[in-house]
């Protein structure tokens, strides 16, 4: 169980939005991370997706809203 009040929610990359596990965009290959970030979105079919279509989203996984 996480400690209360507490979320560790991991890094986004600037470029794409999308939530990176490691140290750099697995998309951009960018380091260019933020973890002050707000929203969360997952991408299963972006070719199907309005909302990937928007953001310009091409590969399915798990994305922010607004990064700051
Ligand atoms: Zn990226």
């Amino acid at each position: 169980m996480p400690p209360p009040g507490k979320k560790k929610q991991g890094k986004v990359c600037r470029d794409c939005h999308r939530v990176v596990d490691g140290e750099n965009c697995a998309v951009c290959g960018t380091t260019n991370l933020s973890d002050d970030w707000a929203g969360y979105l997952v991408i299963i079919d972006p070719e199907h997706s309005e909302v990937a279509k928007k953001m310009n989203i091409r590969l399915q996984g798990r994305y922010a809203l607004k990064v700051r």
